[in-house]
């Protein structure tokens, strides 16, 4: 499987595994935790969860699927913007950590800008860093503003990455976010990769993916997936389906394929406002 390197970490597959919305009762408990664990299984390392998924739901049902195998999940948690002081980025850390089960976290974001000085929540992410409470530190949905912001700050250039939406219907950060973030060599995390599930309802999109053998889900992954210095991260609750999005990085897209996309999806043609789910 193709990696990606965060910070001074190891490298890590491209495809990780998101958990928004799940230890929430939508799913059968034991399903959502088997994806993990079959995850995990097949090599996919990353696992992306939040303070915010379920108020601590989601870190904790990420807890119980790795249990006993911490050292082959890559964890990857957020903390809310309104926690981003100094002592509140130690305090909720210490909430993360607990729910996770674990003493460490492989990266951990900032989910938003907010109102805290941004230098503020990165002395304490240099804490938490010094500490070994966590390996790396990053930020998730900054446009290049909020970027340069970063990396202006003591210390902002050690950000290991950019958790952004990020689909073919969503490609406004191929305008000037994802130029500078390759520019400064620092990799993106891709959220929602397929559009919670609404790209795949499009009838051309699927036509595409049907023309050539992919399922939807596989062809939206591997477009996204399609350059280097990229991760994604799909969430799903179904094994046959975590099975289905693996198979996605087999398939390297042709020229043709990627220009009729870009015929259904056109690339943006002037910077747009960084949008957030
Ligand atoms: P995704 O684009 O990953 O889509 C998830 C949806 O697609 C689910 O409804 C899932 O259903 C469905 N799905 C997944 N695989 C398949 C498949 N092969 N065939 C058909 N349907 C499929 O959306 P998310 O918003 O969940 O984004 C992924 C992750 O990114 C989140 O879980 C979270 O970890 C992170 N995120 C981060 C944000 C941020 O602000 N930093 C914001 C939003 C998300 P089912 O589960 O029933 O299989």
């Amino acid at each position: 499987m193709r990696t990606i390197k965060f910070g001074s970490q190891r490298s890590v597959p491209v495809l990780g595994m998101g958990t928004w919305m799940i230890g929430e009762g939508r799913a059968d408990r034991s399903d959502e935790i088997a994806v993990l664990q079959e995850g995990l299984e097949h090599g996919l390392e990353v696992i992306d969860t939040a303070e915010m998924y379920g108020d601590g739901r989601s870190e904790e049902l990420v807890g119980e699927a790795i249990k006993g195998q911490r050292d082959r999940a890559f964890l990857v948690s957020k903390v809310y913007p309104f926690n981003a002081s100094f002592d509140g980025v130690l305090a909720a850390c210490e909430r993360s950590l607990r729910r996770l089960g674990t003493d460490h976290m492989d990266l951990y974001l900032l989910h938003w800008p907010g109102s805290v000085p941004l230098q503020e929540t990165i002395d304490a992410f240099q804490w938490l860093q010094e500490r070994e409470f966590i390996r790396d530190w990053g930020v998730s949905n900054f446009d290049p503003m909020d970027m340069e912001e970063v990396w202006a700050c003591d210390g902002g250039s050690a950000c290991a990455t950019n958790q952004i939406l990020y689909n073919l219907t969503r490609r406004g950060p191929e305008f000037d976010l994802l130029p500078l973030m390759e520019e400064k060599k620092t990799p993106v995390m891709a959220y929602s990769p397929i559009e919670q599930g609404r790209l795949l309802r499009d009838s051309r999109f699927c036509d595409v993916a049907n023309a050539v053998g992919m399922t939807p889900a596989q062809l939206g992954l591997a477009w996204v997936l399609r350059q280097s210095n990229r991760l994604a991260i799909p969430k799903t609750s179904h094994v046959s389906r975590l099975r289905e999005n693996i198979a996605a990085l087999e398939y390297p897209l042709g020229d043709d394929v990627l220009a009729r996309l870009n015929e259904l999806f056109p690339a943006p043609t002037q910077p747009q406002s960084l949008e957030m789910l």
